[in-house]
């Protein structure tokens, strides 16, 4: 998972946009700051923080996974 959001790949010729909400670090279980994506209309069901990511769906072409329930990357 990218934790840098200028490491993310462009999302604007897909509508969307990064920002960059708080997560726990799966590993150590400290406190990261993630990029999440944001598309106009959508709503993501769970903040990263709160999420497991266990689902995901790929866009631009199969080169981004972003998480079912909270949007963040998980390529
Ligand atoms: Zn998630």
């Amino acid at each position: 998972m990218s934790t840098l959001v200028n490491e993310l790949p462009d999302i604007s010729g897909i509508g969307g946009h990064w920002t960059v909400a708080p997560a726990r670090d799966c590993v150590t279980g400290g406190r990261i700051q993630v990029g999440r994506a944001v598309f106009a209309g959508r709503q993501w069901p769970r903040e990263p923080k709160d999420c497991v990511c266990v689902r995901g769906d790929w866009y631009l072409d199969g080169n981004l996974l972003l998480c079912s329930d909270c949007g963040t990357d998980g390529t």
